[in-house]
């Protein structure tokens, strides 16, 4: 039998086509234009639709969450659940550069961070729970690459260590803060073998990981089984709409040829520029109903 599509009769009709974006002229594959299309305004999409889909996490937590009043700090844009800040502020006594995407501070208010006032003290600093997770969009047959390559080697490298490599949860609980994270199990904690930042992974064609579900919008953000569902249905639809309409702009780009550069974007070192980073434990691999 005759392959349907490739092989010599297409390619004696005319020149295979370069495997490169137009756009960009980056190596071109089924989910580049969402994945890491670097045309200004494919990109600008990108990093709104990864901001979009943090903002709606956070207005999960803070409508359902058991702790949704807590005191969040977010490096997603400016959106309806939090504004755009450094996730690693000053006062957490860190030097570091990396900014995870997403901190909630368990057992310290919105209001009281508003107010200006920081867990600091030692009995201020007992008291709380320091929550980061990376939200990435991310190839839908890569999340634990992803996760292991870019949430964790960048983050929170696991033994041994190279000498310029740090891991940020050491680093924190050497200073007396307490951290959620993963265990090698994939199992949320604060022991010291906690020590992977939770990665909170969405596929370019919508996948959401169960796990995900279970452990990150359930035991870390304290959803319900319901609110954490609804959440990743809703995570799901707004990957799916924001792709169609990256591959429509895509599409329409190509078609008026090249075109003056738009105006430059914010990406920041963790927005959709780098989608491709981000995961989870090796174990819960299975898809949640969503995909
Ligand atoms: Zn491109």
């Amino acid at each position: 039998m005759r392959p349907l599509l490739g092989g010599s009769a297409t390619s004696a009709i005319r020149p295979a086509a370069s495997p490169n974006c137009e756009l960009c002229g980056a190596f071109d594959h089924d989910f580049h234009t969402v994945a890491d299309c670097t045309h200004p305004v494919i990109n600008r999409m990108n990093i709104i639709t990864h901001n979009e889909g943090g903002q709606k996490v956070l207005t999960a937590f803070r409508n359902k969450g058991k702790q949704g009043n807590s005191a969040v700090i977010a490096n997603l844009g400016n959106g309806d659940a939090a504004a755009h800040e450094h996730t690693l502020p000053a006062w957490l006594g860190l030097t570091s550069r990396k900014s995870p995407d997403i901190l909630i501070i368990k057992g310290w208010t919105q209001q009281q961070l508003d107010a200006g006032k920081f867990p600091t003290s030692a009995a201020s600093k007992k008291k709380v729970t320091l929550l980061f997770i990376e939200y990435k969009r991310c190839s839908d047959f890569k999340f634990d690459e992803i996760a292991r390559q870019q949430v964790w080697e960048y983050y929170t490298p696991q033994p041994p260590l190279n000498q310029d490599q740090v891991n940020l949860f050491h680093q924190l609980r050497a200073l007396g803060w307490t951290v959620q994270g993963l265990n090698a199990d994939g199992k949320l904690g604060t022991t010291a073998a906690h020590d992977r930042m939770l990665p909170l992974l969405v596929g370019h064609a919508g996948f959401v990981l169960q796990s995900t579900v279970d452990t990150v919008f359930q035991a870390a953000l304290g959803l319900s089984r319901a609110a954490a569902n609804k959440l990743a249905c809703a995570l799901n639809a707004h990957q799916v709409a924001s792709a169609s309409k990256a591959f429509s702009a895509a599409a329409r780009l190509k078609r008026l040829g090249p075109s003056p550069a738009a105006a430059p974007t914010e990406a920041g070192p963790s927005s959709a520029a780098a989608i491709p980073r981000a995961t989870v434990p090796r174990r819960a691999q299975r898809p949640a109903g969503v995909g």
